[in-house]
């Protein structure tokens, strides 16, 4: 014998009913079954407002009845096309009469006891069964059941308990009757309600169709209960919040319970325990896709060689934490705490207690809050009088637990998690572990609820390591980079490590898509995106999507972005970028966004502000981090710098070479820009600051190479002309250099002595006078490098290699993120 029952998810309309009839007339050809169906999908809802609308005198009561009344029959219709089922029309009409009736009666009374509830709530179900047992019965004789016939309970409607003698005297009754009647047809039951002994109607709590589906089979000896709803089984999280979560294919008792109790709604809690008493498997199924093989839930946890199995939430919750200086040491104070609570039908969710004893934190149903609040306020009135007790009220909280059989014995469970909430910035309320050690539960800000279940999920349960990527600047090294990360995409995920990029934008629009946008269509899929890039707006978009392990990518040199770093790093965004302007605000802000970096442990990388794809920040960092002592930096750190001085061979004049150097597009658009020495003062500034050197811009001596009366006019294109004046002086240093074995560079030099960018004499022998083309070249003075230095040399501009540079980061920061 075997139990199949059906979520109002999988009787949401005709299409599913009919799958669902499928299912049962195939499984009753090889087993004799019994199914339990709910309402259909949202009706129980639908119900319990109509009811509460009446219950105030508002008359749109009857609108919600109307609704209900089309569906239903709609649904009718659609079964039965053209032909019909005149009988079973006028039985669904009947129902509907005395729903109505109920409702007015309410609406007449303007009040709504519990067993009025109760019995309004009913009619859910009694539809669903009637429609589905006749509808079955066209193809596989199939007959109704009321279960408020089977299964008996006590007065506390709503939310009523089951008196299990009684029910399974009368289950085994019934079908022992109802075999001789009905022989092999299949039983339809409706879920989720019940009656007290003197026959007035009740339900066993929401969702409570699954505990239904239990008690009747444990009540038959079912071999098997078949939960049928709309996803492949139990995730390892809620798939709705967690993308990422995935099927467990098999659940012991225990874990199936804790998870069900923490708010993985897929199951009702109460379902475990009939299963349990008589070891009845569980198989949760899809009805959308019945190929899947589901979920078994058994004695056994199955194969898994994780940690935990799976984690849920329950939302909505309040904590209220009762402070005592010397009161809660004294035994019997908790007892009276509970004993009012559950005087009151408080249902306490999670409990909490400070080792110290002086703190007491218990998380119940918002719902309950108020309630509680006033009893624990009432009992304790002389200490709180007395200032020897307090009480602190959080409305807002989520409960997440996390949940798994190998957790006893596996130390370091708790601590993982704490580690990773705390990297990811998320308070913890309360922390509470089951006596079973099954069960770490922590209460956190509602607010960040989704985000709390992804890390979770990703910390516990995932192999591979996500990175989010929010790119903004998507010209020409924002686009070398997406193009390098699609080519590395299938190698990457090869390693553990799936990037995804969850946002576009240029200086015009932006495109977001948490899921990823795919790298072969971004383009177009950016030019055609109708939202309009505004900085600040991005990032709180960001934000609301609630992702975990985000980094904000700024490819362009604005700083208009930058403004919106701090924003970012309080969102939880690490921070990558070529862009130079964040290493050269003024001191102050500067160190204010590393106070804030640090305090959020957020990193900043931003290897490409010198020598582009080069690895220069990464190698100061590691000599310093590794001890060495730096006693000086130089370098020629201009790739336009660069290529002019190792060009300018007096052939031609400086100022055409500079031209020459604009027109193949080696210059700035505006090219004193390079020639004023700045970005080279800038990256200077930025080296000094790595090296923990409070300095500002204006304490770098520059050799601005543009004569001063050229500096401040507008740039057009007569510059070339007049830069001319320039050439005779420039001519004559490079061969008084030539002269002395020298050639002429641009070059850096940090040292305690001096930090200053200027035109200097190099001698042929000196590594700075063997660069090529654009190279950049760094040369390390260092403690342990002080007879020969260690010298980064390469090609220090363009797309690709600053691209490189940007990608190196995102991978460090993959390396560093420990989830
Ligand atoms: P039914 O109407 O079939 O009883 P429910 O809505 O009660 O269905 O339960 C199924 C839903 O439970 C799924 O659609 C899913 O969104 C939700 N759910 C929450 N947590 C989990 C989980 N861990 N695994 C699977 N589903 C879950
Ligand atoms: N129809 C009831 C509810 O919505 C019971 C169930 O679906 O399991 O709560
Ligand atoms: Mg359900």
């Amino acid at each position: 014998m075997k139990i199949i029952k059906f979520g109002g998810s999988s009787l949401a309309d005709a299409t599913r009913i009919r799958t669902a009839a499928e299912i049962i007339t195939t499984a009753a050809k090889s087993d004799r079954i019994v199914v339990i169906v709910s309402a259909m999908q949202g009706v129980t809802n639908q119900l319990l407002s109509a009811a509460q609308l009446a219950s105030v005198g508002n008359t749109s009561y009857s609108e919600v009845y109307a609704e209900l009344a089309d569906r239903h029959f709609k649904a009718l219709r659609e079964l039965y096309g053209e032909k019909g089922n005149t009988l079973l029309h006028q039985q669904l009409s009947d129902l509907f009469s005395e729903l109505y009736d109920l409702l007015h009666g309410i609406y007449l009374l303007r009040d709504y006891p519990a067993s009025a509830l109760d019995t309004v709530a009913s009619f859910g179900e009694r539809f669903s069964a009637l429609i589905i047992s006749n509808y079955v019965n066209e193809y596989y004789p199939a007959y109704f059941v009321d279960a408020r016939e089977l299964i008996i309970t006590d007065a506390q409607f709503t939310n009523a308990r089951v008196l299990f003698d009684q029910t399974n005297i009368a289950i085994q009754h019934y079908f022992k009757q109802a075999e001789k009647e009905h022989k092999k047809s299949i039983a339809v039951v409706t879920g989720f309600i019940a009656s007290t002994e003197d026959g007035r109607t009740t339900t066993i709590g929401r969702n409570g169709s699954d505990y239904s589906a239990a008690i009747i089979g444990a009540a038959l000896n079912a071999k098997l209960i078949e939960i049928w709803t709309d996803v492949d089984g139990v995730y390892s999280a809620d798939p709705r919040i967690v993308p990422e979560a995935f099927v467990l294919a098999q659940l012991s008792y225990e874990e199936a319970m804790e998870l069900a109790y923490f708010g993985a709604k897929v199951l009702h809690p109460a379902t475990i325990i009939p299963a349990i008493t008589k070891k009845i498997p569980l198989l949760i199924k899809n009805t959308l896709n019945p190929a899947a093989p589901g979920t078994l839930i058994t004695e056994s946890t199955g194969q898994w060689d994780g940690i935990a199995k799976g984690i849920s939430a329950i939302d909505n919750a309040t904590l209220i934490t009762v402070h005592g200086t010397h009161m809660l040491g004294v035994p019997g104070t908790a007892e009276r705490l509970f004993k009012i609570l559950a005087q009151h039908q408080v249902n306490i969710i999670l409990i909490s207690q400070a080792s110290s004893e002086h703190t007491l934190c218990l998380a119940i149903s918002e719902t309950q809050a108020k309630l509680a609040r006033r009893v624990i306020e009432e009992e304790f009135y002389y200490e709180i009088e007395n200032h020897v007790t307090s009480i602190d009220q959080k409305d807002n909280q989520t409960i997440v637990a996390i949940v798994s059989d190998r957790m006893p014995g596996s130390p370091g469970v708790s601590g993982k998690m704490f580690q990773a909430l705390g990297m990811h910035n998320i308070n913890v309320n309360a922390i509470a572990q089951g006596a079973s050690e099954r069960n770490i539960s922590i209460v956190v800000n509602s607010s960040e609820s989704t985000r709390t279940l992804n890390l979770i999920h990703q910390t516990f349960f995932e192999k591979t390591k996500r990175l989010y990527l929010c790119v903004i600047g998507v010209g020409n090294i924002g686009s070398a980079l997406l193009q390098q990360l699609q080519q590395q995409r299938a190698y990457l995920i090869n390693q553990g490590y799936d990037i995804r990029i969850c946002a576009v934008a240029n200086s015009k629009k932006m495109l977001i898509n948490p899921n990823g946008i795919d790298l072969d269509t971004w383009q177009k899929a950016l030019d055609t995106s109708t939202l309009a890039f505004h900085p600040h707006e991005l990032a709180q978009k960001i934000t609301q999507l609630a992702l975990i392990n985000v980094a904000l990518v700024d490819c362009t040199a604005s700083a208009d972005i930058v403004n919106i770093y701090q924003d970012c790093v309080r969102a939880g965004m690490h921070i990558v970028t070529p862009n130079k302007k964040a290493n050269v605000l003024p001191w102050h802000d500067y160190q204010a966004f590393m106070d804030l970096l640090k305090k959020r442990q957020k990193y900043f990388l931003f290897e490409a502000n010198v020598g582009a794809g080069l690895p220069v920040i990464s190698t100061l960092k590691d000599l310093i981090a590794g001890g060495d002592k730096i006693i000086k930096i130089e370098g020629i750190l201009s790739g336009t710098l660069s290529y002019l001085f190792n060009n300018f061979d007096g052939s031609q004049p400086f100022s055409k070479l500079v031209h020459e150097a604009h027109n193949h597009g080696y210059t700035e658009p505006d090219p004193r820009e390079d020639l004023s020495g700045m970005d080279v003062g800038r990256k200077l500034l930025i080296l000094a600051r790595q090296l923990g050197w409070q300095m500002e811009l204006s304490d770098i001596k520059v050799e601005n190479l543009v004569p001063k009366a050229l500096q401040d006019q507008p740039y057009t294109e007569t510059f070339y002309s007049q830069l001319t004046q320039v050439d005779k002086k420039l001519h004559q240093r490079a061969e008084d250099a030539r002269k002395r074995n020298m050639v002429l560079r641009y070059a850096g030099v940090l040292s305690k002595e001096s930090t200053r960018a200027s035109l200097q004499e190099v001698p042929l022998s000196n590594p700075l006078a063997a660069t090529r083309s654009s190279d950049n070249i760094i040369a390390f003075t260092t403690q342990r490098y002080c007879q020969t230095p260690l010298i980064i040399q390469g090609p220090g501009a363009g797309a690709a290699v600053t691209a490189m540079g940007v990608f190196s980061d995102i991978l460090k920061l993959l390396h560093y993120l420990p989830y």
